[in-house]
């Protein structure tokens, strides 16, 4: 016998209740809501929103339903982001041990975008270090754009107090994003778009209890490098300007920082810790990483 199963939620369950109104039995089984029995099916509906079709007439009954559910679930479309005049943000730091973590927003009007293109912007992943150092300052000087540092012994303060490092995202994403609206105001622009670490819906929870928060036209969307080439030139300007506070950071504590949070970065950190005390460690690095605990080993040896 075929069975389908479909997922409803509770409108739709109320709809269903009342199609099927003069088919409901009195017989439910554990959990159910109502029982429908018509011929050639039987419909049970679950608490759980979830609800079993059964018979040789099964398919084409839970068709009439699966069809709403569907168009209930498909994504909004997507507006003509690409040609948008728009701000992009992207942040760097989050998977390096040493270092802050940085926020850059930028904005690309309509008619600087071939400009930018021709300049070769494009995810700051895809281009090394050297490239970055070389093009980033002049498109600084071509865009409005905003820089936002969180620097180590801020992070590990927040960090220590339970906050989630996608909140630590989330809060200056909205900070870099707000200080750039600030900057462009009176022009608005039409999209504001971040690259996506977090559903969009938990970005805003996170930011619920902010004063200053920007709603208007704000999107997630993953690899958003690719959406938008304001998303580009962000994470261009946010590693450009991680580079210099590693270089920064790496003459204060007199040695080089390498970036990540691999072998390497453990040696480095025993080495700091064998010079200086564990306590530098507080104002150069993410404490809460594993790199940490490996270096306080290393460091005995
Ligand atoms: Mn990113």
């Amino acid at each position: 016998m075929a069975n389908h199963v479909i997922t409803a939620t509770a409108t739709m369950l109320e709809e269903m209740r009342n199609h099927y109104a003069s088919d409901i039995t009195g017989h439910l089984p554990a959990g159910a809501l109502f029982v429908a029995k018509r011929s050639g099916c039987t419909i049970t509906a679950y608490r759980t929103g979830k609800v079993l079709f059964q018979g040789k007439e099964a398919e084409q009954e839970a068709a009439k339903w699966m069809k709403e559910s569907d168009q209930k679930e498909a994504p909004v479309p997507q507006p003509p982001l690409a040609a948008a005049s728009a701000i992009g943000s992207d942040e760097v730091g989050t998977g390096d041990y040493f270092g802050p973590v940085v926020v850059a927003a930028a904005y690309v009007a309509k008619d600087q975008m071939d400009a930018i293109t021709a300049m070769g912007i494009k995810d700051s992943k895809l281009l090394t270090d050297e490239a970055i150092r070389r093009l980033a300052p002049s498109l600084m000087n071509m865009i409005p754009n905003q820089t936002v540092i969180l620097s180590n012994p801020m992070y590990n303060d927040w960090q220590r107090s339970g906050m989630p490092q996608t909140k630590i995202k989330a809060l200056l994403h909205n900070e870099a994003i707000g200080k750039l609206v600030k900057q462009l105001s009176p022009i608005e622009p039409e999209a504001i778009i971040i690259d996506q670490f977090i559903e969009r819906d938990l970005y805003f929870r996170y930011l619920e209890n902010e004063t200053n928060v920007v709603r208007d036209h704000v999107y997630c969307y993953p690899k958003a490098e690719t959406v938008h080439i304001a998303v580009a030139a962000a994470s261009m300007i946010a590693r450009y300007v991680f580079l210099q506070e590693m270089e920064r950071l790496s003459k204060e504590v007199g040695m080089t920082l390498p970036k990540g949070a691999g072998a390497q970065v453990d040696q480095a950190a025993a080495k700091l810790i064998q010079t200086h005390g564990p306590a530098i460690l507080e104002m150069c690095a993410k404490l809460h990483f594993a790199n940490t605990k490996k270096a306080a080993q290393l460091a005995k040896q």
